[in-house]
C-alpha cells in the first residue's frame, strides 16, 4: 500500500472498525442507572419525619449513556412489603391519614441530580414507603431504593390499644380472629397533648353495615383511659369486621384508625 497516494488510509481503516465496535454496543447497553438518595440531608433506608411539615428529597443518578426519567413513589406501608422480606411490619399500627405521591421527572444527561420538598398533611400518621426508580434512555431500570418514612405526628389524638381480646396487638401477625357470638374487651388510652374533645368507636361488617358503636365525651383531658368498652358480636355474623377509631381533639383535629378482624 502507498500510503502517499491514500494519505488517510490507516486513519480510515481505524475509524470504520471503531464505527463497528460502537454498533456492537449501543444496541446492548443493560447497564442500569445509580441511584443515591438523601432525605433531609442523609442517606439510610429509615427516616423518621414530622405531620405537617415538609421534608426535602435529593435523588442523584448517574448513567453511562443517558438518563431518561426518575420516578417517586410516596404510599402507605400498611399490608405489602416490597420483596426482600425484610422490615416486614409485624403488630398493629395506627394508621392515620392518607398521603400518596406519584411523581416523574424527565432527566438528560448521564448525571443528574433531582431535588423535590414534599408537605406532609398534619392528619398522617404510621409507616410510608418511598420507592425511587430511575431509568435510562435504553430503558434500563435501576434497582428501585426503597426508604421507609416514619411518620410522626404531634397534631392529632393518638390511640393506643394494649389489648384487644386479651391480646396485645403489637404481637399480632395478622389479622385477629374472633369467636362468633363473643365479647371483645378492648384496652388502652387515647392522647392528646392539647386535650381531647371526644372518642367514639364504631364496628361495622363486611358489608358496611355498623354493628356496634361507643362514644364518650371527654372535656379536655390529654389522657382518656378505655375502661370496660366491650363490644358484644352479633351471633348472626361471620366474617370480616373492622373497627373504626374516631378521637378529636379540643381544636378539631381528628385522628381516624381502626383495624380489621375475621370473625369465625
Ligand atoms: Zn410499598
Amino acid at each position: 500500500m502507498n500510503f502517499r497516494n491514500y494519505p488517510m488510509g490507516p486513519f480510515a481503516l481505524w475509524s470504520a472498525g471503531f464505527v463497528l465496535l460502537l454498533n456492537a454496543c449501543v444496541p446492548s447497553d443493560r447497564q442500569p442507572p445509580i441511584i443515591e438518595v438523601t432525605v433531609n440531608g442523609n442517606p439510610g433506608e429509615e427516616h423518621t419525619v414530622a405531620a405537617g411539615a415538609s421534608w426535602n428529597l435529593v435523588v442523584d443518578a448517574t448513567d453511562d449513556t443517558g438518563l431518561s426519567q426518575v420516578r417517586i413513589d410516596i404510599h402507605s406501608a400498611e399490608g405489602h412489603d416490597h420483596g426482600d422480606g425484610t422490615g416486614a411490619p409485624t403488630g398493629w399500627v395506627a394508621y392515620s391519614g392518607t398521603w400518596e405521591v406519584l411523581e416523574i421527572v424527565d432527566l438528560t444527561g448521564t448525571e443528574s441530580q433531582t431535588t423535590q420538598t414534599f408537605a406532609i398533611p398534619f392528619d398522617v400518621r404510621g409507616h410510608w414507603d418511598l420507592v425511587v426508580t430511575v431509568v435510562d434512555e435504553a430503558g434500563n431500570e435501576a434497582t428501585p431504593v426503597v426508604i421507609a418514612l416514619d411518620v410522626e405526628n404531634d397534631i392529632i389524638p393518638e390511640v393506643h390499644f394494649s389489648s384487644v381480646a386479651g391480646v396485645d396487638p403489637a404481637t399480632w401477625t395478622g389479622e385477629p380472629v374472633w369467636p362468633v357470638g363473643s365479647w371483645v374487651d378492648l384496652e388502652g388510652q387515647i392522647t392528646d397533648p392539647s386535650g381531647l374533645a371526644s372518642v367514639e368507636l364504631h364496628l361495622h361488617d363486611a358489608a358496611g353495615n355498623l354493628l356496634w358503636d361507643w362514644n364518650v365525651a371527654v372535656q379536655g383531658a390529654t389522657v382518656h383511659v378505655l375502661q370496660d368498652v366491650s363490644i358484644p358480636l352479633p351471633f348472626g355474623y361471620q366474617g370480616e369486621v373492622m373497627l373504626h377509631v374516631t378521637a378529636e381533639d379540643v381544636f378539631g383535629y381528628v385522628c381516624e384508625t381502626g383495624f380489621h378482624a375475621e370473625v369465625e
